[in-house]
């Protein structure tokens, strides 16, 4: 089981067998045999091991083993194996502890995830989707607002969110898989600006929401794109704003709804496009004029700033400070070194939001 345990960790910290044996002073090959388990390592390789692969000795004993299941990535190209195994590896070490943590703190709080009954059963057009979305937002009592926090909205009916560093060449977006039952699990880049990773967000659910009910000839990444529009900003908060009939837009505008409403202003100029708000003229004349400006994939607007998922570390303050672990096991669950843990509890480490 340890070596189960080692090789994962290695593949999270993105090292080779020959780059980890350097940097703790033994062979790839003795690192290979602890790993197939044909040598036990002692408990002064475990630590060096420990130290170079950015965990806890406890990590390798861990018990809760998680695999996750029906993993689809959202990427812009092709992810290289390496970076598909870090990934996987850090999401899954995630949610491990997530299981421990639900162990010493049980509770109501992990709610599962249920989609509201009496949703249309069948699409047959992308229009209906926007009935969908609208009613999932009554369903889970947002109105027609704007969602000021995506991630602990999805956190609060039952979906499991982790935000992780993703690959070097910024291909990944995120994925979306189940784990522990049937539990859904997205994943998103923690480095992507709000917008982006709302949008991320929004087209996840949009195929936990749409999985099933598409009828023949609609495609379900078409399907979950619309929904993400449809359920960041609503056709008729958008009606309201920008009116229903437009003959062009100001960019200035959607600059301005984008930071009310999360979505990057090349999404909403799609939205107004998908809402007839503008002919499909209007629409060309403005995508021309943005790629013959080179505005075409830039950020317009201020840029928005990541979201975080809180809900974890909140409850591991909670189980702390109602003494159902202690200063240790909140260090390993947070997955920071004791020591900063404890500067954190004095109000003393650079960022209160430790990761
Ligand atoms: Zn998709």
């Amino acid at each position: 089981m340890i070596g189960n345990r080692i090789e994962r960790a290695r593949h999270a910290a993105g090292l080779s067998l020959r780059a980890l044996a350097e940097q703790i002073g033994l062979s790839a090959m003795a690192i290979s045999k602890y790993e197939r388990e044909e040598v036990t390592p002692g408990s002064d390789v475990l630590l060096r091991l420990a130290r170079a692969l950015g965990v806890r000795v406890e990590y390798f004993f861990r018990t809760e083993e998680v695999e996750l299941k029906q993993v689809e990535y959202r990427k812009r190209g092709e992810l290289k194996a390496a970076d598909k195994k870090k990934i996987h590896a850090d999401v899954e070490d995630q949610l491990e502890r997530w299981l421990k943590l639900e162990e010493v703190l049980p509770g109501d709080w992990s709610q599962e995830f249920a989609l509201p009954k009496g949703l249309t059963g069948h699409i047959s057009s992308l229009e209906q989707i926007e009935e969908l979305a609208l009613a999932l937002r009554d369903a889970w009592q947002l109105g027609h607002n704007p969602i000021l926090d995506l991630i602990d909205t999805l956190e609060e009916h039952g979906i499991r969110v982790i935000t992780v560093v993703g690959d070097e060449d910024d291909i990944f977006d995120g994925l979306s898989a189940t784990c522990c039952g049937g539990m859904p699990v997205v994943v998103v880049g923690s480095r992507w600006p709000g917008d982006r990773q709302r949008f991320t967000l929004a087209h996840e659910l949009g195929h936990l929401v749409v999985h099933g009910r598409l009828n023949e000839g609609i495609d379900e990444e078409k399907a979950a794109n619309r929904f993400a529009g449809a359920f960041l900003a609503p056709r008729d908060a958008l009606f309201k704003t920008l009116g229903s009939k437009r003959k062009l837009l100001e960019l200035q505008e959607l600059i301005l709804l984008k930071a009310e409403y999360g979505m990057s202003v090349q999404g909403l100029l799609y939205r107004a496009g998908d809402l007839n708000i503008l002919s499909q003229n209007a629409r060309k004349q403005m995508w021309g004029f943005l790629r013959r400006n080179g505005l075409y994939d830039k950020e317009l607007g201020d840029p928005l700033p990541p979201e975080q998922t809180r809900l974890f570390k909140q409850r591991i303050y909670r189980a702390l400070a109602e003494g159902l672990i202690g200063d240790s096991k909140a260090a390993e669950l947070l997955g920071m070194p004791l020591i900063e843990l404890r500067k954190c509890r004095h109000m003393e480490c650079p960022s209160h939001a430790a990761d």
